[in-house]
């Protein structure tokens, strides 16, 4: 895939993709960065049927889909609205609101909008585990919907979330926050966190074996001196006088945790426990391109065009309660 990333101001955006054959061209681009070739007959010239997303083979008039395999596959919204927000969630530091998303897109249904957003939410993920976590990794666990903020059926139950933050020394020897990850879990139990830092850290999905993390920071919560014994873990227990303590002694976890806090608060005005791993992932997806500035829409539409749609149904699949 071409890797020509470039900054560009919401001006320059606006100009490069203001219609619907703009965008069919840089989906096209991005699929086919050889120059499109006609999967039945091997031929490189085509029409294009922006208007239905097809190109037509000028010798075989084989048709092909250009959203297919991609977060666009059937959408009946267009693909200008679509790039206007990847654009802003990519470039927003907090995120978009549904609310926001149907104004500034005059976007009737609410709930168009709201899976555009998921869509877009999935391709992050995905692309983020694709990564793992290596080293000495800073940990924590947190609750979300505390102090009564949960709103709906099950409020009585906080929400247990798991964070990890991989770290590494910089050039003058500063320690510096990596790539991070939010998991959210039934318990803080050893067998759960055990579980968290195989897959974090295995080298790929299939090879858990391969461990590449290999110290933990934590408040040495029990759970995490058993994980550390079993899996033969340095373990760096930071003793907190007081919860205040977090944000000095374990710096980076608690600031991930405190932004991803507020963002949903915030932005979001909270959201369904069903979905807040979703929302989580796009706030470690940020954190962890946050040295990218100039890449993030490149990299954002990237993700989109490399994994396959999620539906309504899919998303909606189990019982909600609401975090904030
Ligand atoms: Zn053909």
């Amino acid at each position: 895939m071409a890797k020509n990333y470039q900054k560009r101001s919401l001006l320059t955006f606006q100009k490069e993709f203001s219609t619907e054959e703009d965008c069919v061209r840089h989906l096209m681009s991005l699929r086919w960065p050889e120059g499109f070739v006609c999967p039945k007959c091997g031929n490189n010239a085509y029409w294009l049927i922006s208007t239905r997303r097809l190109s037509t083979c000028t010798k075989c008039r084989y048709q092909t889909s250009i959203t297919s395999g991609t977060i666009f596959h059937k959408t009946r919204t267009q693909l200008v609205k679509w790039y206007w927000l990847i654009y802003h969630m990519a470039v927003s530091k907090v995120g978009v609101s549904i609310a926001q998303v149907q104004r500034m897109l005059e976007i009737k249904d609410y709930k168009t909008a709201w899976l555009m957003a998921h869509k877009i939410r999935k391709a992050m993920a995905d692309r983020d585990a694709q990564y793992s976590l290596a080293g000495l990794v800073e940990m924590d666990e947190s609750f979300f919907g505390k102090a009564g903020s949960i709103r709906g059926r099950g409020s009585e139950h906080k929400v247990v979330v798991l964070c990890a933050i991989s770290l590494y020394r910089d050039s003058k020897g500063m320690e510096r926050p990596g790539f991070a990850h939010m998991a959210v879990v039934d318990d803080a139990s050893a067998e759960t966190v055990g579980k968290f830092l195989k897959r974090l850290g295995a080298s790929s999905p299939t090879r858990e074996d391969r461990r590449l993390i290999n110290a933990i920071r934590t408040d040495g919560w029990r759970s995490y001196g058993t994980v550390a014994k079993q899996e033969g873990l340095e373990h760096c227990r930071i003793v907190l006088s007081s919860a205040k303590d977090a944000g000095r002694l374990l710096p980076f976890v608690h600031n991930i945790i405190t932004n991803a806090k507020s963002v949903i608060r915030g932005t979001h005005r909270g959201v369904s426990s069903k979905h807040l791993q979703r929302y989580l992932n796009e706030v470690c997806y940020r954190f962890n391109r946050r040295y990218w500035e100039k890449e993030l829409f490149d990299r954002l539409i990237t993700a989109c065009v490399s994994t396959d749609t999620i539906t309504y149904n899919e998303l909606a699949a189990t019982r909600a309660t609401r975090v904030s």
